[in-house]
């Protein structure tokens, strides 16, 4: 367990989607993060009481969340938790991990290689990269600083509800999210479910 963070700033965004899709967030700052990044919470709408929290773990992605990319599903399962989010009352924790953690540069050689017939681990380990580089024990701390004790995780990655365990956060059910398949992102979406046991169903 590290140190708890604090909140530093919490204040209204107005979010608008390019499919219209508004909503207010709070965005949240944080003071003692452990490794030092500007992660931030959105939170958005008011569980109902006796309700659990929902919460995801989302990484940033400059080229799917800014860019709308199809080369991953970031941007739509974005949309998609800000929405689900919204809906229950929770929080979406906006992690600075760019590329699992590899940063944009990394993540776009890796492109080039993939572009050659590697699937994205095969070329994050062709760089000389970790296939993930994700740590979420600042997301603990999030939570934390937030008073959330007990969530629901809004996830396929079984990883991110045993990194928060570990780290003391209560996970009481994982949600799965929708799958975004195009034929830009078949082949990065099946390398998931092959190399981390991501919990997603592709028609083959
Ligand atoms: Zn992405």
């Amino acid at each position: 367990m590290h140190a708890p963070a604090t909140v530093r700033t919490r204040v209204t965004i107005p979010l608008r989607f390019a499919d219209g899709y508004r909503v207010d967030a709070d965005a949240v700052t944080f003071h003692g993060l452990v490794d030092g990044l500007e992660h931030v919470a959105l939170v958005l709408g008011t569980p109902s009481p006796g309700d659990t929290p929902l919460v995801r773990l989302h990484s940033e992605c400059l080229t799917g969340d800014a860019f709308g990319s199809a080369r991953c599903d970031c941007g739509p399962q974005l949309r998609e938790a800000v929405e689900r989010i919204a809906d229950a009352g929770g929080v979406l924790l906006y992690l600075r991990q760019e590329g699992r953690g590899i940063g944009l540069y990394n993540k776009l050689d890796a492109y080039a290689l993939q572009d050659g017939g590697l699937d994205t681990y095969a070329a994050n380990t062709a760089l000389g990269l970790p296939e993930d580089a994700r740590d979420y024990a600042a997301a603990a701390q999030m939570l934390g600083a937030l008073g959330l004790g007990g969530v629901d995780l809004l996830s396929n990655n079984p990883d991110k509800a045993a990194q928060l365990r570990g780290y003391g956060v209560d996970v009481r059910e994982t949600r799965a999210t929708g799958v975004f398949a195009s034929g830009s992102n078949l082949r990065y979406l099946r390398a998931k479910v092959e190399h981390t046991g991501h919990t997603i169903e592709l028609a083959s």
